[in-house]
């Protein structure tokens, strides 16, 4: 995406939709976009904040100027803490470039970014996750460890119908398959992407679903249509209908790996029923994210499905 497409886009949202956050990010790398430190700047001066998630394979070419305009939150994707647990999930990655752009990350930032490590946990790297935690930690970062699920929901929709394992998904603490019927049982719940994400790529194509990844997952051009008309249309869409009847949305949200009453839910149906979506509850997830995921992880069953 270039700056100008994200200007046209902000300008159009921004009349018609409340904002909360801008991530430039999706299924790709923000540290190789040539415009990445023009666009966090476009956001700002809409008074947006931004955020960005990165593997921090790559990092000096855009990096330092991405930094320098103080985006609100990086995060930054790892699996591993030596090089043959990382590269099992990080195919082609490099581990120790990662740590050394770390280092480079926590001279560089500006205090008002928040940096975050998001440690995808796998059955088979549970024991290098203590070593990357203090890392993080004493660079100055938080870290946060996710269950991991088998993305984009294309795939885990194919497991479900076939009953055929997907070879991706082998490592998952819990298996796709062992996941069908927590994901059935929430069915109901709603699904903050169809309510709330509204997902354009570089040619100002809209999606569906921020979850899916294929062509059919397109409904046109953002500037034919309206935020609005475009959230509603989701209600019906054959898609959406066909994955909340199966609670494909609890899957690709990885609501089954929390608890049912979860601060972050009580927060979701406290603020829904008061229609006062977004305030409250950005809020409480911030302060999930940061000082109760720790206590709460300790409270779920990790294990469960194994
Ligand atoms: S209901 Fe399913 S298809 Fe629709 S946005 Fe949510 S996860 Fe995607």
């Amino acid at each position: 995406m270039t700056a100008e497409m994200l200007e046209r886009i902000l300008d159009k949202c921004i009349k018609e939709a409340r904002i909360l956050v801008v991530r430039l990010y999706y299924y790709d790398e923000p540290f190789l976009i040539r415009d990445m430190p023009k666009m966090v700047a476009l956001c700002h001066k809409y008074n947006l904040p931004v955020t960005i998630s990165s593997n921090l394979n790559v990092f000096d070419k855009y990096g330092p100027a991405i930094l320098q305009e103080a985006l609100e939150t990086l995060m930054i994707s790892v699996s591993g803490f030596t090089q043959p647990v990382y590269e099992r999930s990080h195919k082609g990655g490099d581990i120790e470039r990662v740590k050394a752009n770390m280092a480079k990350v926590a001279q560089l930032r500006s205090p008002k970014t928040h940096v975050q490590v998001s440690w995808h946990h796998y059955r088979y790297n549970e024991h290098e996750m203590p070593l990357m935690r203090d890392y993080a930690r004493k660079l100055g970062f938080a870290f946060v460890s996710y269950a991991t699920s088998l993305l984009p929901l294309e795939r885990a929709m194919r497991v479900w119908e076939t009953g055929m394992d997907d070879p991706l998904g082998e490592d998952l603490l819990i298996p796709v398959g062992a996941a069908r019927e927590a994901c059935y049982a929430r069915r109901h719940w709603e699904c903050d992407g169809q309510n709330r994400v509204l997902t354009v790529n570089g040619d100002g194509l809209i999606t569906n679903c921020n979850n899916r990844i294929n062509r059919g997952n397109l409904r046109g051009s953002l500037f034919d249509t309206t935020v609005p008309a475009l959230l509603k249309a989701r209600k019906t869409d054959a898609d959406c209908i066909g994955c909340k009847a199966i609670g494909g949305h609890i899957y690709a949200m990885q609501a089954y790996t929390r608890p049912e009453w979860s601060p972050m839910r009580l927060a979701g149906v406290f603020c829904r029923r008061l229609g006062i979506e977004g305030y409250v509850e950005s809020l409480a997830s911030g302060i999930y994210g940061r000082a109760l995921l720790p206590l709460a992880e300790r409270w779920t069953p990790k294990k469960a499905g194994r």
